[in-house]
């Protein structure tokens, strides 16, 4: 079945349910389907083939949702593209995926301008700006196209979304998620997600829908959801909370950054968020500090954990498990990363891929068809990550005895000293008890006898004071002292990238210049 058909479906049954909410701008499940058969007519029309890639640059808005699902109907891969990255790293992904049409929100009409010529193989550009040129505006490009459009019959395999690895590790590569997948990933949302998906949800898209947001978004339109979409490109806090309240929010997705940043805003005081059924949270490790302080605010928090290789995801802890005043069992399991999505095998193994007992750690593999079948036209990555038929998640964990999944660092973050293997989530997760830390991340430094010395790179809560001394003297009166922080850096801001991950390789980046290590 093409994941398009989920649209089709839901303005079918669903016709006067509202689809799309944006400012003042409302549209219903018919209205929104019929734009989108319009795009789709539109795609054909440019020569878009079955097959085909079509790339999608917009920041959140209702048409970049309509692009996904003209894209998906029409039989083409789509392309959703990170809209806060360089022009040089956009480009790198229009070209590489091969796409012959782009659709682009106004905000991207003079950078994509400026990188035209590394473009060739772009023929068509549709925007929500002005035309020029070869530029054609997104509303002139529907005019006069059949709102009928029969949904393209695809293979279960073929390519429904590319997407593109956020990059923390290097170039990014294109993950080929197919219409299997997409529909893997539906029914599992409404399996362990969100079981009680009813009639009138309404999903709000605060994070970027080239990730987290996006991939909920099929489930929502499956389901009939109204979708939710801010006005402006920066998380705004304050907006949100104040949209949970007013559009009585159902269901949304953010990434832990986010998540602090609700918690620390005023507004959280008097806020409303009761019509929360399932607050979504991911895309990176949150410290059970921070979680604690955000179960104190909302209600029904779900966290999965995975990657874009396997949408949306391989283990989750669910709404039970989000325990505020538990017993030390519960409490314990906040860190984790909670047990194995319905129907997805996960397992821990060994450098020869041997499988790991109950309490040892390894690298966490994944096997089921939520899984993708490789990289976009590089054979060695997939052959890499893709080895004996289980993909290799690049990250460390280990099962406890009741099958709750603790992930340890990514193994490109695991500091060796002096030969021991140390995992920064446990300094991080120390150190961010400390009344004056607000956010902490733990990276190894080149260190002629150690091997590698452990480094905390630190923000501090505004208005609070720590000196460097007082906050190794805080991790050795807590962990072995081992593993205290050699050194302390203060930062006003962690560098994150706009999936709220932080970005360790570039903290490390400066200290490992004139080192023979990969970071
Ligand atoms: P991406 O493919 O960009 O979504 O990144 C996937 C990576 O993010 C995973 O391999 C993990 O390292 C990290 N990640 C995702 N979800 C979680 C989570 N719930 N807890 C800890 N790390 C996570």
């Amino acid at each position: 079945m093409n994941i398009g058909s989920l649209l089709t479906s839901s303005a079918a049954s669903h016709p006067k349910s509202p689809a799309i909410v944006h400012g003042s701008l409302t549209m219903d499940y018919e209205q929104f389907n019929a734009r989108v058969n319009r795009l789709s007519n539109a795609l054909r029309r440019l020569g878009a083939r079955p097959g085909d890639n079509v790339a999608i640059l917009m920041v959140n808005c209702p048409q970049m949702l309509e692009a996904m699902f003209a894209v998906f109907k029409a039989g083409c891969g789509a392309v959703p593209i990170n809209f806060r990255l360089h022009p040089s790293e956009f480009a790198f992904i229009i070209d590489d995926s091969e796409a012959s049409v782009l659709i682009t929100t106004e905000d991207f009409d003079q950078p994509i301008r400026e990188v035209r010529a590394d473009l060739p193989r772009v023929r068509h550009v549709i925007t929500t700006g002005s035309a020029a040129g070869d530029v054609q505006n997104y509303d002139d490009v529907l005019d006069g196209e059949s709102e009928q459009f029969v949904d393209v019959e695809v293979a279960p395999d073929d390519v429904a979304w590319l997407f593109y690895t956020s990059g923390t590790t290097g170039v990014p590569k294109g993950a080929m998620l197919s219409h299997r997948n997409l529909l893997g990933m539906t029914d599992r949302f409404y399996a362990d997600i969100f079981p009680n998906f009813g009639d009138h949800e309404v999903v709000l898209h605060a994070a970027p829908l080239s990730h987290g947001s996006g991939l909920y978004g099929v489930p929502n339109v499956g389901g009939a959801a109204a979708h939710v979409f801010p006005g402006s490109t920066s998380f705004d806090p304050a907006w949100v909370l104040e949209t949970i309240e007013s559009q009585c929010v159902t269901n949304l997705f953010a990434a832990p950054a986010m998540i602090k940043r609700l918690v620390d805003c005023p507004a959280i005081d008097h806020a409303d968020v009761s019509s929360l059924k399932a607050f979504v949270w991911g895309g990176a490790p949150m410290m059970v500090e921070d979680l604690q302080q955000a179960l104190a605010r909302f209600p029904n928090l779900v966290q999965i954990y995975g990657l874009g290789e396997t949408p949306m995801t391989i283990t989750s802890l669910s709404q039970r498990d989000h325990v505020l005043d538990g017993n030390a069992t519960q409490t314990k399991r906040l860190a984790s990363a909670g047990t194995r999505r319905t129907n997805v095998e996960v397992e821990v193994v060994d450098g020869d891929d041997n499988f790991q007992p109950v309490g040892e750690t390894g690298e966490v593999v994944t096997r089921s068809d939520v899984m993708t079948q490789g990289y976009w036209r590089d054979a060695e990555a997939t052959a890499l990550a893709l080895q004996n038929g289980w993909l290799h998640t690049g990250d460390l964990g280990y099962f406890d005895e009741d099958g709750y999944l603790f992930l340890m660092d990514r193994s490109k973050d695991m500091i060796i000293s002096g030969g021991e293997n140390i995992y920064p989530r446990e300094i991080e997760e120390v150190l961010a008890r400390h009344p004056a830390v607000r956010e902490v991340a733990v990276i190894g430094v080149p260190d002629e006898q150690w091997g590698e010395a452990i480094k905390a790179v630190v923000s501090l809560v505004a208005g609070q004071d720590a000196t460097e001394e007082g906050l190794i003297a805080y991790c050795k009166s807590n962990i072995a002292s081992f593993k205290k922080p050699r050194s302390v850096d203060f930062v006003a801001e962690i560098p994150k990238n706009n999936y709220g991950k932080i970005m360790k390789r570039e903290l490390r980046e400066p200290y490992w210049k004139n080192h023979e290590r990969s970071i």
